[in-house]
């Protein structure tokens, strides 16, 4: 949190520094997990979600990307209703507490909502389906505030396949990467000014799309493929195309993109539940819902799944000795992950990280480029008025 103020004369140097960083984080799923479910961020909400209003101001947020997200069973007539309602709810809770948030969808409104102490929230779609192949909703999207769009989620498009569908077998889309229409889609992004984020998109097309660009771009919520060699984290050839665009890679908390050694403890947790398994998916409810409900079932089991703290800085401490240290920053996934690393229990806990980056021998200057100021640097690069 950017204040100057607040802390008393006993506050660590990692709780001064935290406090006087910009932090942001890129990406929060709050929005479709709980949001629609009834849930209000503006009350209390510990123990039920990861994130409230409250919590992050606990955890030193400054900026926080909403995600907006639904999954591939929205599709045409759907899935950009379904981005609208949660655009809609996210202006329902800044209406309702002015005093604590303000929506920005600038650099310029950033500092002002940071200098006025209050959470500064932007918003991010997840899932290009949610345009339903019309360039007519992206721009709408834009006009309502999003700032960046994953050009895929787990599911392809049309016109971008995804790291999901292009490490699958059974897959065979023609052509892979990015059609034409899917360049323009980029091209269009560009011009408006909507980061175009490669987080979720399969190689080919993050390649078509890297060379399509013509602003840097993120990853809003990825991590390191040769720590954790999951389908969608990044490859070393990526992670060196993302520095010199002069883009950046937003780390991913979930324990299953930072610890090779987490699916193996998975599938043994899911084993020994497999009949309660086994009636979900009969049920059709999605892989992702019923790790989530198991985990909330049996949470001490869970617990003991979850990655050490010290492998989210590792990757973190990956990506600044492979393309220095103004490229990373972090893109939590909270409310969207069911396993986040041991004591990163809810947005309240930041604060750690930059404790372990000092305590790693990262400079202040660098560890404020991390939480927040490599994201800062790449929006205005973005922005109408930086061409
Ligand atoms: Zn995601």
């Amino acid at each position: 949190m950017a204040l100057t103020t607040g802390w008393s004369a006993g506050a660590q140097p990692y709780q001064k520094l935290h406090a006087k960083a910009i932090v942001v984080d890129t990406h929060n799923d709050v929005l479709s997990s709980a949001t629609l479910k009834g849930m209000d961020i503006g009350t209390d909400l510990t123990g039920k979600t990861h994130t409230d209003l409250a919590r992050l101001r606990k955890g030193g947020v400054d900026v926080q990307v909403f995600s907006i997200f639904c999954d591939e069973h929205f599709g045409v007539g759907s899935a950009f209703r379904e981005a609208n309602r949660e655009i809609d709810s996210l202006y329902a809770i800044a209406a309702r507490n002015p005093d604590k948030m303000q929506i920005v969808t600038n650099s310029t409104g950033l500092a002002q909502a940071v200098r006025s102490h209050k959470l500064a929230a932007m918003m991010g779609v997840e899932g290009g389906h949610m345009i339903e192949d019309n360039m007519d909703y992206l721009d709408s999207l834009y006009r309502r505030g999003v700032r960046y769009m994953t050009l895929t989620w787990n599911n392809s498009t049309p016109w971008a396949t995804s790291a999901l569908d292009e490490t699958t077998r059974a897959f065979n889309a023609t052509p892979y990467g990015l059609t034409e229409k899917g360049k323009a889609i980029v091209r269009r992004m560009n011009e408006l000014g909507m980061l175009v984020d490669l987080s979720h998109v399969g190689e080919q097309t993050f390649w078509d799309a890297i060379h399509t660009v013509n602003r840097p771009v993120i990853c809003s919520h990825s991590s390191v493929y040769t720590i954790c060699p999951v389908f969608r984290n990044l490859k070393d050839d990526q992670i060196k195309a993302v520095g010199a665009n002069g883009g950046v890679i937003q780390v991913n908390f979930y324990s299953g993109f930072l610890d090779s050694n987490y699916l193996p403890r998975m599938t043994r947790f899911l084993l020994r539940h497999k009949p309660e398994m086994d009636s979900m998916a009969t049920a059709k409810m999605p892989g992702y819902a019923i790790n989530e409900t198991l985990s909330k079932k049996y949470p001490q089991e869970a617990d003991s799944l979850r990655a050490p703290l010290s492998l989210l800085i590792d990757h973190i401490d990956y990506i600044v000795r492979m393309i220095g240290p103004d490229h990373v920053g972090l893109g939590s996934d909270f409310d969207g992950i069911e396993s986040p690393p041991q004591q990163l229990d809810d947005v309240t806990t930041y604060p750690l990280i930059t404790r372990e980056l000092l305590k790693r021998g990262y400079k202040p200057a660098d560890i404020e480029k991390i939480l927040g100021g490599n994201f800062i640097r790449v929006l205005k690069a973005n922005e109408a008025t930086a061409r």
